[in-house]
């Protein structure tokens, strides 16, 4: 049983170390052949295209790439092998994976990269239950197996996802706001955040993910701002095509589009807490571990 998988980035790379690890046969293939080096040593199989990695791919194909243009560009060019499923794990939209007819899942993962290295990714998967328990252990070797969700059919994986997404970024807007003026108006940022974790105010986002820029100033460039300006639009595109209205969700993702004409495609996801901490004319720092 081989497994093809085709994008070796910050999620991809890991991810495919991990079915090395639990034994899986894996052909792999990127634009850039570096990011393979260490597969290959592992014992992985390079392929020099999309087309041949996916030749090669008996049981499973799988995708892990930045969005749906890299998706269509990728899946464009390839032919499946009778009886092998397409499993794109990439963050992408519905529309893109509907265009190819061959049996399919969308596994889109939460975790960020240090759970692609753990193997503890969340997986939010679409399509149908059959293929889903059929190619469950394979997720297994990347994910947290408490953690892999079956929930819905085709499409519903990417949904789930850019939905996590969209409330996550919306979250770090709305307490970067917080933070700022509460730091202005003269509390001491610790003291302030502390409050507001043990506060019916409290998330995930103020309890942990804001750390890393308190603590050390780390915007977190394992994802990239052009990633998540992408998955933003994504998001608010699936409000435009059921007609739902979402106000604040187009508001923070035209605030994480300055961040990124700002900062550059590269900067860290959290990056656009330095447009407020620069417009406020403060830095959202609290020194070491408290
Ligand atoms: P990345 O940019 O680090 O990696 C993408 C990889 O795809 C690169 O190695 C690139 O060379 C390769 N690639 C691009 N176009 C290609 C093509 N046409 N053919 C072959 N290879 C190609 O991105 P990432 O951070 O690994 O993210 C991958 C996906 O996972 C995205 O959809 C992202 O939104 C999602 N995601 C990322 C994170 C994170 O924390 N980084 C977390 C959850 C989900």
């Amino acid at each position: 049983m081989t497994i093809g998988f085709i994008g070796l980035g910050n999620m991809g790379g890991p991810m495919a170390r991990n079915l090395l690890k639990a034994g899986y046969d894996v052909t792999v293939h990127d634009t850039r052949q570096e990011a393979a080096a260490g597969h290959v040593s592992q014992g992985a199989t390079w392929a020099d295209s999309a087309a041949a990695c996916a030749a090669a791919a008996s049981d499973v194909l799988i995708t892990m790439l930045p969005g749906p243009r890299q998706v269509e560009a990728v899946m464009g060019q390839v032919t499946l092998p009778p009886g092998a499923t397409w499993i794109d794990m990439s963050t992408s939209a519905p529309e893109t994976a509907r265009r190819f007819q061959v049996p399919k899942l969308d596994a889109p993962v939460s975790g960020m990269a240090r759970g692609a290295q753990a193997g503890t990714l969340q997986i939010f998967v679409g399509g149908p239950a059959e293929l889903y328990q059929r190619h469950r252990p394979i997720l297994e070797a990347m994910g947290d197996p408490e953690r892999i969700f079956h929930v819905g059919p085709e499409g519903a994986g990417y949904t789930v996802k850019l939905m996590i997404n969209l409330l996550w970024f919306t979250h770090l807007v709305a307490s970067t706001e917080v933070l700022t003026m509460g730091v202005k108006a003269g509390v001491d940022l610790e003291t302030l955040r502390t409050s507001l974790v043990a506060s019916p105010a409290a998330s995930t986002f103020l309890e942990r993910d804001v750390l890393g820029v308190l603590r050390e100033g780390d915007y977190d460039d394992s994802f990239a701002m052009a990633l998540a300006c992408k998955d933003l639009g994504l998001a608010v595109d699936v409000g435009r095509d059921v007609g739902v209205p979402v106000e604040l969700s187009a508001l923070v993702e035209q605030i994480y589009r300055r961040g990124r004409a700002r900062y550059g495609d590269l900067a860290g996801e959290m990056s656009p807490m330095r447009l407020y901490e620069e417009l406020a004319g403060v830095e959202l720092r609290t020194g070491g571990a408290r």
